[in-house]
């Protein structure tokens, strides 16, 4: 089959990657795809959240099966774009990604479902949201409800930041996103990352993750897109992997269904774990990245059977087959990033990287030019790697990282810490 993968980061190329392990894929574009992308396939210029130009690509290219990466083309609406022009497509219509494109859509979802969460209240007003965070005092999280790319999101540990963080959103600091905040309980314990397919009904678990969100060793820094990533997450045991089903995850999808907006796609669930409970802090309805490379590096072909089978509803008797084994990726990113950053530096030893099941070097931000390839973005390569151990994974991450040649990028040096501590 004919197979279009919107997106440009290294989720992407994770994606595009699993894709062609799998003898179905006759043939693949990326649109608009990066410089690692381009070695494995072709890549297309076209606009991944023009859901008319998606549309008329798809048709042009006969193209069977569409598979979106990030969440900004579901916002806009290209899933349902695909699915009124007869395209199978994985992704979640424009009202499911509501899931993660409104925070208080969610909290609402989770009081109707009976989920448990941070309590909350939401204001569209600066001088009652100053008065609930006196009131309430801290630490308090501060969270402007759109998509703010990951940034609309305020741990406040003392007062004053909280009302620092009032006055920039109402200030429009996150444009539209801000006009609306939501102000939480600071919830103690342990984050896991859960990623479950669901095809409108039946829900699947497909793989825990642990991300680390700031740019620096011993979770220092501001906070990024995430610097690194491993699967599986410890502290998702069996029996945290069954009450997040049971008291969030299934309630949360029949909440979705009885209102007439059924999810179907990759639902990622940013839980909060203490003493055995799971508590949601949000949802994205997208792989996360870079934890989409650990999985996709640990599912390997079967990724592909898994999104067609999510795509048409056939999710039930479905089952994922586990190697009993471990995944790292870590993260180099441009320095600077995740302020400002130079791009177009030379980046030396990308040919020479083993492309197995076992150690792959995903491209996120990179472009080819002149037989050279060149930083193109902050979050530029995942080094990524599979064990027998967690220990064993993290150290073929390492060895991956030593072997790029990059003066102008950095990488944490310490992926994995908490688990491996443990
Ligand atoms: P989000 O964008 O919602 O994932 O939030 C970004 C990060 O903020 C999360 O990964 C958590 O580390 C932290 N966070 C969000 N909400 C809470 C909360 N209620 N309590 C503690 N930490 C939180």
């Amino acid at each position: 089959m004919n197979i279009l993968i919107l997106g440009s980061g290294g989720r992407e190329h994770a994606l595009a990657w699993a894709t062609l392990q799998n003898p179905k894929c006759d043939k693949l574009i990326v649109a608009p795809g990066n410089g690692g992308i381009a070695q494995i396939a072709d890549c297309a210029d076209l606009d991944p959240e023009d859901g008319a130009a998606v549309v008329e690509f798809a048709a042009e290219e006969a193209i069977d099966f569409v598979i979106i990466g990030p969440e900004a083309p579901l916002a806009a609406g290209v899933s349902d774009a695909l699915r009124a022009a007869g395209i199978l497509c994985f992704g979640p219509s424009q009202a499911a990604t509501e899931l993660e494109a409104s925070k208080s859509f969610t909290k609402e979802i989770c009081d109707a479902a009976h989920a448990p969460t941070a309590a909350y209240a939401r204001f569209t007003e600066a001088e009652p949201a100053r008065d609930y965070i006196r009131a309430q005092g801290a630490p308090i999280v501060v969270k402007a409800d759109g998509l703010a790319a990951g940034k609309g999101v305020i741990v406040a540990m003392d007062e004053a930041t909280a009302l620092a963080a009032i006055d920039d959103m109402f200030g429009g600091a996150f444009g539209g996103a801000g006009a609306e905040v939501v102000i939480e309980d600071f919830l103690e314990g342990e984050e896991a990352s859960f990623f479950v397919l669901c095809d409108g009904e039946t829900v699947l678990p497909i793989g825990t993750a642990q991300d680390h969100k700031r740019a620096f060793d011993g979770d220092t820094g501001p906070n990024t897109g995430g610097m690194g990533a491993y699967s599986p997450a410890p502290v998702m045991t069996d029996t945290v992997v069954a009450r997040t089903m049971a008291e969030i995850i299934e309630p949360t999808m029949a909440e979705m269904a009885r209102r007439g907006t059924p999810f179907s796609g990759v639902l990622f669930a940013g839980l909060m774990i203490k003493d055995g409970a799971p508590r949601l802090i949000e949802y994205n309805v997208r792989f996360g990245d870079p934890e989409c490379q650990c999985l996709m590096l640990r599912l390997g072909a079967q990724a592909l059977d898994l999104m067609l089978a999510c795509a048409e509803g056939r999710l039930d008797g479905m089952a994922v087959n586990w190697a009993d084994d471990h995944a790292m990726c870590v993260v180099m990113a441009a320095d600077g990033y995740p302020g400002s950053y130079a791009k177009g530096g030379v980046i030396n030893g990308l040919d020479e990287m083993p492309e197995t099941s076992h150690e792959m070097c995903f491209h996120a931000g990179t472009k080819r030019a002149d037989g050279q390839y060149l930083a193109n973005g902050g979050r530029v390569l995942g080094l990524t790697a599979r064990g027998e151990s967690l220990a064993e994974a993290q150290a073929r991450a390492y060895a991956l990282v030593d072997r790029v040649d990059w003066p102008g990028g950095f990488n944490r040096s310490d992926i994995g810490w908490r688990a491996l501590a443990e």
